[in-house]
């Protein structure tokens, strides 16, 4: 009966399921077990105190409450390596058998001499929280109950008259059936609610993620920038770092798509995206695209040369693209103009001011016949148009730093 009902459970659970939660299983195991090994002493106390109330017997009171100590100790032992971050299986398989061997030669003593109700309970206790701890390991639950059933009427039989060794035998089959139901009645509903959160979970961190990227360029998007464009602020402010921002728009970008199409408009920007990723990553800087073929790129550097670097170095691998355009004015193919802001380290701007600085520095660009970069430092809040070097100067980097 013991062994169709493991083989039943053990088929009965979705197995990738159970290694998917694998962790939150464990958690749960050492909490159980600690709230069994709490149960456990005031069971153990409850008999104590019986003893001494009703048959005056201080000894009997001892040994119980010796043995439960015994117990919490090694319930809290296991519970510990079962919440350990690495868990160690075998450790808790031998911390657990070595308790079942005492369990069964302390109880068969004492149930012979001295506390059957003692023997009685513990043998229940037992059954229970090693099928608690078992979760994840079915067919060890049948070899365990199977195990623990047989020893008991091995080590009962040649010490007990023959009908109390049998109903022994009875009770330790029950408890062993009653274990297993329970157990597998927990760990079912348990598991289903680990999945069903783990799911949430997982969906919750999709939306989080999808809330602040961009569909088409994959970059973040104007509300991550926000989050990081205040991080930013306020770290440099702290540290006296100066924040470095550059606004970029695609020129002439309206006359592209009416020309090329809006699906060939799509596909610059997604060129865009990957060339602005590739200068996140080469130079840290955060870039994000805040409005239709607007982006934006933060970084820190506290030296002007090496900042206005970064912004021509941008230009540059935009027109490396070579990507063609008839319709602009600015050059055969596609260009941006840039807006570059310069926020001193300790100065009083907000998140606000640095976007309009570099709004204002864009529009300056746009101005100034497109396909340049305009700067506009927080100090004097004077504009001057950033030098263009010859692509091969514009190579190289000295230093930076980036926040996120
Ligand atoms: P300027 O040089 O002054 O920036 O001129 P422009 O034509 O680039 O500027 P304007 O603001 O007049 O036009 C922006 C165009 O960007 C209009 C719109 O069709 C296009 N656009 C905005 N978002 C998208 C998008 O997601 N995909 C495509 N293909 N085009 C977009
Ligand atoms: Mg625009
Ligand atoms: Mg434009």
């Amino acid at each position: 009966m013991i062994a169709l009902l493991s083989l039943w459970r053990y088929f009965s659970f979705n197995r990738e399921a159970l290694q998917s939660c694998g962790d939150d299983i464990l958690r749960h195991n050492a909490r159980s077990l600690m709230i069994i090994s709490i149960v456990t002493v005031l069971l153990l106390l409850l008999f104590g105190g019986v003893s001494v109330v009703l048959e005056r017997s201080q000894d009997k009171a001892l040994v119980v409450a010796g043995a439960g100590a015994l117990e919490f100790a090694v319930f809290l032992y296991i519970s510990r390596l079962c919440g350990q971050k690495k868990y160690a299986k075998r450790r808790v398989y031998a911390a657990l058998g070595c308790y079942f061997v005492f369990l069964l030669g302390f109880g068969i003593c004492l149930s012979v001499f001295f506390t059957p109700e003692y023997y009685g309970v513990n043998f229940i206790v037992f059954l229970i929280c090693s099928q608690v701890v078992f979760v994840l390991n079915p067919p060890l639950i049948l070899l365990l109950n199977a195990a623990a059933v047989s020893v008991f009427a091995c080590l009962g039989a040649p010490v007990k008259p023959p009908q109390i060794w049998r109903s022994d035998l009875v009770n330790a089959a029950i408890a062993a059936l009653i274990g297993m139901a329970l157990s597998w009645y927990m760990s079912r509903s348990l598991i289903k609610v680990m999945i069903t959160s783990r799911r949430f979970e997982q969906e919750r961190n999709r939306f989080r993620e999808e809330s602040i990227r961009d569909e088409l360029t994959g970059l973040s998007n104007r509300r991550d920038y926000l989050n990081a464009v205040n991080f930013y602020i306020s770290v440099c402010h702290h540290v006296h770092q100066t924040v470095c921002a550059v606004m970029m728009d695609v020129d002439y970008f309206k006359n592209y798509n009416d020309y090329y199409g809006h699906q060939k408009g799509d596909a610059v920007l997604k060129s865009i995206g990957d060339v602005l990723r590739r200068l996140s990553s080469e130079e840290h800087a955060f870039t994000a695209r805040v409005g239709g073929e607007e982006f934006i790129v933060l970084w820190t550097e506290n030296r002007i040369a090496e900042a206005e670097r970064v912004a021509l170095k941008l230009r540059q691998m935009i027109i490396d693209l070579q990507i063609p355009h008839e319709k602009s004015a600015a050059a055969p193919h596609i260009t941006a103009s840039f807006g570059l802001y310069i926020q001193r380290g300790g100065s009083a701007d907000t998140a606000e001011d640095l976007y309009r600085n570099a709004d204002s520095a864009l529009y300056m660009a746009k101005k100034n016949g497109r396909n340049c970069i305009m700067c506009i430092n927080s100090e004097d809040k004077t504009a001057k148009m950033v030098q263009i070097l010859p692509p091969h100067e514009n190579i190289g980097r000295q230093g930076g730093r980036s926040l996120v």
